[in-house]
């Protein structure tokens, strides 16, 4: 299958690029780890005019955490899913997206792959959105124009549909930087390894004295976007992990689901995977450094 003719730019500065995007933008097509991108176009889904390839622009690849304000993760738009599983930085401080990464498809998929590029893909199905959810993330996005940051809850905007304008690129994502205990894993259901979630469920939380301070609870493949399980977090805060409100918990995350039947399986069935992936992350948080 051959994608429609379309024209490559290639820029190498920040610069350049978003000059490209202000005057393509609506035809054209950012080109990151292509995981995505190439596939719908070589499937006719997608037949962008202008596809504008940020492989070569300079200062998009960082990962490194930054001490500003109460600090953040900072996730660069090159930064390869092979990269954030290697890394010591997110197995030391931010285990959710350090499960995740692992658990991407295939080798070949997560080293080309991007975590900012599957953000802007917003497939339901993608793990990342929900470990952004779980983890309070944000995108930030560049354009001619400025710079806005977008919490990760609005980026999400539906099925493989985001917040992000024609005109704009988005350069990196963050996430606030843990404090006090924290824990935090990302559990994922597939039929076979490689496969997209049948259901995943992207848990973190930090404890203090024992109390939950802060939860986050991110659910993939149960509804049009990646969901926040917003109630079931607010259950856990102010609370210690215990059998019982671990039980809580799950019930409202499974509450807030809202699966479809499909070739994975019932929604009844997901909804039930949803009650028990949280139930077992929670516990699995509650032996860890969290308890
Ligand atoms: C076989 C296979 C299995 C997969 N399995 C999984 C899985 O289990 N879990 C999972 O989460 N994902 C999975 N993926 C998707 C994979 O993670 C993709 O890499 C990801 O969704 C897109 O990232 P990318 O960097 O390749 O983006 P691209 O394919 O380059 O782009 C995807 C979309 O985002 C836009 N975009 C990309 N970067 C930017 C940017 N910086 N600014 C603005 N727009 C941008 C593009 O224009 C395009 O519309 C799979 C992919 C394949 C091919």
């Amino acid at each position: 299958m051959f994608p429609s003719n379309f024209e490559y730019f290639a820029p190498t500065t920040l610069d350049e690029a978003l000059g490209l995007l202000a005057e393509h933008g609506e035809e054209a097509k950012v080109l990151a780890g292509g995981q995505s991108l190439i596939p719908l176009m070589k499937l006719r889904f997608a037949a962008p005019a202008v596809v504008i390839d940020i492989n070569r622009v300079a200062g998009l690849d960082h990962l490194e955490e930054s001490k500003r304000g109460r600090g953040f993760l900072r996730i660069g738009a090159l930064v390869r899913n092979a990269t954030l599983e290697r890394s010591d930085l997110l197995a030391d401080r931010y285990p959710t997206m350090a499960t995740a990464a692992p658990l991407i498809s295939d080798p070949i998929v997560r080293n080309q792959g991007t975590l900012v590029g599957s953000l802007c893909h917003a497939d339901p199905q993608g793990d990342f959105g929900s470990v952004m959810l779980a983890l309070d993330g944000e995108v930030v996005v560049k354009s001619t124009a400025g710079e806005r940051r977008i919490p990760i809850k609005r980026f999400l905007d539906g099925p493989f549909t985001s917040t992000i304008r024609p005109d704009e690129l988005a350069v990196e994502a963050r996430v606030p930087s843990p404090e006090g205990r924290f824990s935090g894993t990302y559990l994922k259901l597939e039929r076979k390894v490689g496969d997209f979630a049948t259901v995943g469920v992207a848990v973190f939380v930090s404890t203090e004295r024992g109390k939950v301070t802060r939860a986050g609870i991110g659910l993939t493949g149960v509804g049009a976007t990646n969901i926040k399980a917003t109630e079931a977090e607010a259950a856990l805060v102010g609370n210690r992990l215990t059998d019982a409100t671990i039980d809580e918990a799950s019930r409202l995350a499974a509450a807030a689901a809202d699966p479809r039947t499909d070739v994975r399986g019932s929604a009844d069935y997901k909804r039930d995977v949803v009650r028990v992936y949280v139930a077992r992350g929670l516990q699995e948080l509650s032996g860890a450094r969290a308890a």
